[in-house]
């Protein structure tokens, strides 16, 4: 039985490595990525030692107390509200000076900290000699030197931390800071004064506020509230500001900064010793080359395109496997189930759809097992940078880039990244334009279509529609910032992480966790929607009339069932963009999911020629109809590109940016789908296509 449940937490600048640490901790598999940000939500996780329960919560990557984006936030707030037992600070040991600015803030608030060295293995090879048993003392607080991947130094972290959490709160004092003369002067009246309300002084530790008040932290201020004499504090402290701002002629929180990257320098300075310089480190030689101002942007360029002809080129065998797979498996179970609803059932009906979409899955697996390798090895952060110039000419910022490009994978977790950005505007543009990132799930129509009808330029023609949707997203930006979101793009601040090998646990547990979901998403949506859809093309049942032959008779049988009827009453707002009632029912059934467009496709061609034919794959099929012609193919690819994404994202992008903004989504895409599908096609047809 665990006597006590001790809650630490894990916290640190951005990509220092606190999720590896946890999941090292608690053998948890959450994402790691090279690239700051990866983390926006708290996780947590238990590892029991001696009896006790320890609660580790991995914390989204924080520069310092005073948060500006959600993902600051939602640590700032856990730390302060939630007050845990002990706060791990991740330390990233080839960057000291700065990450342990924000050590330093830890200390103030009067919890017991201990700093995990971590990196320290790059931190040796980069030369860096750190006597940490000094550094400790000089900081006075606990310092443990950790390696996050191989998981060295995670007993001595746990040892560190039972010594931490045994020690009784009030008797935590390291060695805080000072911030000189001066400031000292003003912050002891301060603290005096949020003391005097104890019950007040007892949630809030009174140095850590008095000093964030100096530093004009307006969360600060918004806290006083609780304060019995919060007018006369706020009043103090404003003063306070403003003999400062006049002394030094510099900001207040400027000046409080300055205080502690000196005191950090000179603890530093006595501990870390450089034995030598490697004066050209792998990360900038390659970045002197693909970074540079002229090949920045046309090397992400090929980066992306490549990844696409790698991935198109990769997932053809192994698709074409499992699509014979399926024929063969429908064949079979053909020959041994007797005629009648069961087999249209199973076979038409279940394999028909969920097959089709399953045969999918390799690619699925190839496009973001190199989406993980891409930002594990730390090319995201550069391709933030490189097409930082370009985005800002469509109002966008470079950190967007990143919730783009995971756009390509899935448009849930590309909404989450979002919450890197640190202006509501950015944000909010950022969330609107991922999903004309075509998805994962988008991919099979675009692969489907594409094979039946451009077999010579099949992965072009997807990399076009990709592009397509790329260009799209980009002009919704400019034209959302002119109208409904104006205002500029918030300046660009971020630094590169070093280039890292990939570490193949991660990749692994990244490719599992997306195939994971899309095999569930066969197996539930899916499988549902297939049942549904084989029931609405099977009834109400039709008798044949004398004479028909095979084909006129399904042909006649699906014309009359529910689908059949839906597909007609429908089918008068997609003819103008040359849809026939078959493509109209497929648009309505992707709203589930966009899969489900392929299983429906598959449903209703198998439908059509049951019995007429031997079974024969879904791209021939389709391309028999002699109502699909390239040209509506294509302008049906762009029509799933447009429409509004599934449902699993717009519940995401109504809990991010709230239900207005989903409402416009909805309309503005669907507006924009139909217009654009108008005038390609009516263009298509006038051109003669
Ligand atoms: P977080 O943003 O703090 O959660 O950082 P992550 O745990 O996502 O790690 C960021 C990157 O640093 C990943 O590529 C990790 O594989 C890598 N990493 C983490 N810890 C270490 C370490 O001790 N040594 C080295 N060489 N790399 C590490
Ligand atoms: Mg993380």
């Amino acid at each position: 039985m665990p006597e006590k449940i001790v809650r630490v937490a894990l916290a640190g600048n951005p990509n220092s490595g606190k999720t590896t640490l946890f999941n090292a901790i608690t053998g948890a598999h959450h994402k790691v990525g090279n690239y700051p940000g990866v983390t926006v939500e708290k996780r947590e996780g238990s590892r029991f030692r001696g009896g006790r329960e320890y609660r580790f919560i991995d914390l989204p990557g924080i520069y310092s107390l005073t948060a500006y984006s959600i993902d600051e936030v939602v640590a700032r707030d856990f730390i302060l509200d939630e007050k845990p037992g002990v706060i791990v600070d991740v330390l990233d040991s080839t960057n000291l000076e700065r990450n342990l600015f924000l050590c330093l803030q830890f200390q103030e608030l009067g919890i017991p900290v201990i700093g995990a060295l971590n990196m320290s293995d790059e931190a040796e090879a980069r030369g860096f000699r750190i006597d940490h048993g000094n550094l400790s003392r000089t900081l006075g607080v606990p310092l443990v030197k950790t390696v996050g991947p191989k998981g060295t130094g995670v007993d001595e972290l746990l040892d560190a931390i039972d010594t931490a959490a045994a020690e009784s709160p009030g008797s935590v004092s390291g060695h805080l800071i000072r911030y000189g003369d001066e400031i000292e002067t003003r912050l002891e009246p301060l603290e005096k004064l949020i003391v005097s309300d104890r019950s007040f002084g007892e949630k809030y530790p009174a140095r850590w506020l008095a000093v964030k008040l100096l530093e004009k932290d307006g969360n600060a201020y918004r806290r006083l509230c609780g304060h019995s004499d919060a007018a006369q504090i706020e009043a103090s402290a404003r003063e306070a500001v403003r003999w400062i701002d006049q002394h030094f002629g510099k900001d207040s929180e400027i000046i409080v900064a300055e205080q502690r990257y000196g005191y950090i320098r000179g603890a530093v300075q006595e501990s870390v010793v450089i034995v030598k310089h490697p004066d050209f480190s792998l990360t900038e030689t390659v970045d002197r080359v693909i970074m540079n101002r002229f090949l920045a942007l046309p090397v992400f360029m090929f980066v992306l395109w490549a990844v696409f002809q790698l991935t198109f080129f990769l997932g053809e065998y192994p698709m074409e496997w499992l699509e014979r797979f399926f024929d063969l498996l429908s064949g079979v179970l053909r020959s041994i189930i007797p005629e009648g609803l069961i087999r249209s059932l199973i076979v038409d009906g279940i394999i028909g759809g969920v097959g089709g979409v399953l045969s999918f899955v390799p690619l699925i697996v190839i496009l973001f097992f190199f989406l993980s390798i891409l930002e594990d090895v730390g090319y995201m952060s550069r391709a933030a940078f490189a097409t930082d110039k370009l985005l800002h000419s469509f109002g966008l910022h470079g950190q967007s880039i990143f919730p783009m490009m995971l756009g390509f994978g899935c448009s849930v977790p590309a909404i989450l990244a979002s919450r890197t950005l640190k202006s509501p505007r950015d944000r909010i543009i950022t969330v609107l334009i991922t999903p004309l990132m075509s998805c994962g799930a988008k991919l099979p129509v675009h692969v489907l279509l594409a094979a039946a009808f451009f077999p010579e330029h099949a992965g072009s023609m997807v990399i076009l529609i990709y592009a397509i949707g790329a260009g799209l997203s980009l002009l919704c930006a400019l034209l959302f910032k002119a109208t409904v979101l104006s205002g500029d793009p918030t300046p660009f601040v971020m630094e590169l992480p070093p280039y890292r090998a990939p570490t193949l646990r991660g990749v692994f547990w990244h490719v599992w966790e997306k195939t994971w979901m899309y095999a569930k998403k066969a197996g539930t949506v899916i499988l549902a929607s297939s049942i549904l859809i084989w029931a609405i093309t099977s009834f109400p049942s039709y008798t044949p009339k004398e004479g028909e032959n095979g084909t006129e008779t399904a042909q006649n049988a699906l014309e009359h069932s529910a689908a059949g009827r839906i597909g007609h009453v429908i089918e008068p707002v997609f003819r103008p963009l040359g849809f026939d009632w078959k493509i109209a029912v497929a648009s309505v059934t992707g709203f589930a999911a966009k899969e489900v467009i392929v299983s429906t496709f598959g449903i209703l061609y198998h439908v059509g020629t049951e019995e007429t034919e031997e079974s024969e794959g879904l791209r021939d099929a389709i391309r028999r109809d002699d109502r699909m012609r390239p040209l509506v193919a294509f302008v049906f690819m762009l029509f799933t590109l447009i429409i509004p994404p599934c449902f699993a994202a717009l519940a995401t992008m109504k809990a991010e940016i709230g239900g207005k903004w989903v409402a416009f989504e909805i309309g503005f895409l669907f507006v924009l789908g139909w217009l654009l599908c108008f005038l390609v096609f009516q263009t298509g047809r006038l051109a003669g296509f």
